[in-house]
């Protein structure tokens, strides 16, 4: 596939753009001129494309993480310390 910026022909390797047409709009959009949405808008960009992580090493260990991460500790403590309040009297 060629990078779909029109005179360019590099082969497209990201949102349909070449690796220095991509790595040109990253420079434009993180000094805030344009976003990724606008750049779609006008053609100038595809939308990503979004690849299941799989069963990967990497996808299960990360799993794992958020897993762990997503218990609501704080949420506990509050529960013990409103029963000690009741219990107190
Ligand atoms: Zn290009």
């Amino acid at each position: 596939m060629k990078c779909l910026i029109d005179g360019c022909d590099s082969v497209a390797k990201a949102r349909g753009m070449c690796t220095t047409c991509y790595q040109t709009a990253v420079a434009i959009i993180r000094r805030g001129e344009s976003a990724w949405e606008q750049l779609e808008e006008l053609g100038l960009a595809n939308k990503p494309q979004h690849r299941s992580p799989g069963n990967g090493a990497f996808a299960k260990a990360l799993r794992e993480k958020l897993i762990v991460v997503s218990i609501p500790c704080s949420d506990f403590a509050a529960m013990n310390k409103k029963e000690e309040v009741d219990n107190g009297e």
